[in-house]
């Protein structure tokens, strides 16, 4: 019996029907599972492991022990986010405003985040958006507004809204019931990416991770008509990053803390190429089968990129805002 402690491993079921026998990679060697495998759910295709034993029988590797697997989680899936009130909401995104503050990602008074309220029977559907005039670093929880999802003011806390900034969001949370929460930016390297005819080249790990799941809207001028509120939701699709053309960027998520962690890699990777093509050098592309791999089997929205939003790296921010401005709670 050979042990093997590892630190994940991918199952993909051949098909529904195909419950006995499932493949899995381990340092780039291919495996077929059957045995226990068989006791997976039809439709268990997506499962990771941990760690576990290998035991070779015959032809036949079996997985012994240490499963620890899920089916692939749509993220968004309102059953599966964790309940959220009002309160909490506003305390999430007063941080996310200062985070991006602390980032240098914001753009004086202008661009938005914005994120839905939980439903109230009776009450039309409501959001949170920034007070308009406010800087990101001067954001508190309470200070944010609360609208409908023509951008009228709901609750009157004496701060003005942008409402023609917040159409594009709602827009946004209209076409996508798992766009909770969606973060715009005017950076200066998503911006200055958005305007490169080749978009997020393959220069680092951060890009290869989310390049091919961006979408991108066409620039059209700063009016944001009907027409291309529209456009703009048809352009986002399915993905949950987006490049406004010559303009900025865009992330959604099912809560704050997956917009503003895919909008971390998002800055981050665009921060990357800026400063790796400001060298002038040559640069190197990697093999493109790792290319492909790493898009393949990296950056997935499933149930682990989703605890590792909310439960690692959205605390890690908090607590830096807790040492620094923890006036944003108020
Ligand atoms: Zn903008």
């Amino acid at each position: 019996m050979a042990h093997f402690e590892f630190s994940a491993v991918r199952f993909c079921a051949g098909s529904p029907s195909d419950t006995g026998i499932c493949g899995a990679k381990l340092d780039g060697k291919s495996f077929a599972f059957s045995g226990i495998a068989a006791a997976f759910q039809a439709d268990a295709r997506d499962c990771s492991v941990r760690r576990g034993w290998l035991n070779q029988v015959g032809t036949r590797r079996i997985m012994k022990t240490s499963l620890i697997m899920s089916k692939q989680e749509e993220v968004g899936d309102p059953q599966a986010l964790p309940a959220q009130t009002e309160e909490q909401l506003r305390l999430d995104l007063a941080a996310a405003y200062r985070a991006a503050a602390m980032f240098g990602w914001d753009d004086m008074i202008g661009t938005h985040f914005t994120v839905r309220l939980p439903a109230t029977e009776g009450q039309p559907e409501a959001f949170l958006i920034n007070p308009f005039g406010l800087m990101f670093e001067e954001i508190t929880a309470s200070s944010l507004v609360k609208v409908d999802v023509e951008g009228n003011i709901l609750s009157d806390n004496g701060y003005p809204v942008n409402k023609a900034g917040f159409v594009v969001h709602s827009a946004v949370h209209r076409a996508r019931e798992n766009a909770g929460c969606v973060l715009h930016l005017h950076g200066r390297f998503g911006v200055a990416v958005s305007a490169l005819e080749d978009g997020l080249l393959p220069l680092n790990q951060t890009a290869l991770i989310i390049r091919d799941k961006i979408g991108v809207h066409e620039y059209e001028g700063p009016a944001v008509s009907l027409g291309e509120r529209e456009r703009m939701a048809k352009a986002l699709g399915a993905h949950d990053l987006m490049f406004l053309r010559n303009h900025g960027t865009m992330a959604v998520g099912a809560t704050i803390a997956e917009a503003f962690q895919r909008m971390y890699q998002l800055e981050r990777a665009c921060e990357y190429q800026v400063y790796t093509l400001a060298t002038g050098l040559p640069w190197h592309r990697p093999d493109e089968a790792v290319i492909a791999d790493v898009r393949d089997n990296y950056g997935r929205r499933d149930k682990h990129a989703a605890q590792y939003a909310r439960q690692l790296f959205w605390p890690a921010i908090l607590r830096k805002l807790d040492r620094l401005c923890p006036e944003y709670r108020h």
